[in-house]
């Protein structure tokens, strides 16, 4: 599969200041080192707690903030092994003029807070198309149409302002202004999490639709697993600013290995009488990402910590092709699941 970036040892700390000249005290390690590759056309699912960096890792990698270190390789279209720009270290200047603002998109979690409430809705799908493709008059107006067109929405939608749309109508106009710059890559951070139950469904399947007609890739962000299942590809579990797990979302989903993974599995509503498993209920609160425990992240909270997880910081290693986990008892988490919760379902 053909890479379209490559993340290696990416950073963002945000510094704490303190004292009365303000200095720097510690940081906040949002992000602590991720290496993840993302291949074109897939759709890579990111899943974990609140504040375990999926959403920092979405806007680093589009450089809406500069990573404290690290690297983004981005790769062109069929430039397979030499990386077009590392996003990271480029100057933003550069990253305009090679034209990588419009290739790499997001839409945020709340439409109603993204799309400006002062400007018609056909003012804020075009204004990405004026900035960055130069296009005006009736060229501008004709391709304004037809990205409302392709989201559902129609000519008679151009006049009016965002609050005089429903929920999943705004996170439409919010995905057609995402389309508008024809991007290779969009971060879709919780975008059906502010809406209905009903609307989120549609809204999925919008994206699934565009991601096939448009061949696009997919950083799809969210701590939903059943719409995690249902769209991506691949799924990264995340926790305290590391990826604790990848693989494929069928692997994922019938044979997890992180204890992380199983406790977020065992969390899913199942309609089941007979399904014998019982939750897996995490002690404690996730520790400050400002003072990270030291050894494995996870052992404050880990039902199966031993004395080396204490000490020492398990790495993100491959137990079969494509499935990687960082836990130091990787190959027996089944068993140990299994016997202290009951045997996890592998048909989620
Ligand atoms: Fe639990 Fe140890 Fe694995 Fe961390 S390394 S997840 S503490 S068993």
């Amino acid at each position: 599969m053909e890479k379209i970036l490559a993340l290696k040892n990416l950073k963002k700390h945000y510094p704490i200041l303190g004292g009365v000249l303000r200095r720097e005290i510690g940081a906040v390690k949002a992000l602590d080192g991720i290496d993840l590759d993302i291949y074109r056309g897939e759709c890579l699912g990111v899943v974990g707690d609140s504040g375990c960096g999926k959403t920092t890792a979405g806007k680093a990698i589009i450089r809406l903030f500069k990573p404290t270190d690290g690297h983004v390789y981005y790769y062109g279209k069929g430039a397979e092994s030499k990386a077009s720009a590392d996003l990271a270290r480029e100057k933003k200047s550069r990253i305009k003029r090679l034209g990588l603002r419009g290739r790499l998109q997001m839409v945020f979690q709340d439409p109603t807070t993204s799309l400006d409430p002062r400007m018609l809705i056909k003012h804020i799908v075009a204004e990405p198309i004026k900035t960055l493709k130069r296009m005006s008059g009736r060229d501008l107006e004709e391709r304004v149409l037809e990205l409302l067109n392709r989201v559902g929405l129609t000519r008679d939608h151009l006049l009016r302002y965002p609050h005089e749309f429903s929920g999943g109508q705004r996170q439409r106009i919010a995905v057609a202004r995402s389309i508008a710059t024809d991007p290779e890559f969009i971060v879709l951070d919780e975008p059906t999490s502010a809406l209905d139950v009903s609307v989120q469904s549609q809204i999925l399947n919008l994206l699934k639709s565009l991601q096939k007609t448009l061949q696009l890739t997919y950083m799809f962000i969210t701590h939903h697993l059943l719409v995690v299942k249902y769209i991506s590809d691949r799924v990264a579990v995340m926790y305290l600013g590391k990826i604790v797990e990848l693989a494929h979302t069928r692997v994922i989903f019938s044979k997890p290995a992180h204890p992380y993974t199983h406790a977020l599995m065992s969390a899913i509503p199942i309609p089941d009488v007979t399904h014998q498993q019982q939750r897996i209920v995490l002690s404690g609160d996730v520790p400050s990402p400002a003072d990270p425990p030291p050894g494995c992240r996870f052992h404050t909270r880990c039902p199966f910590a031993v004395d080396r997880c204490f000490e020492q910081e398990p790495l993100l290693e491959t137990i079969e092709t494509g499935h990687l986990v960082a836990c130091h008892r990787k190959n027996e988490t089944q068993k140990l699941v299994s016997e202290k919760f009951g045997q996890p379902r592998s048909d989620y």
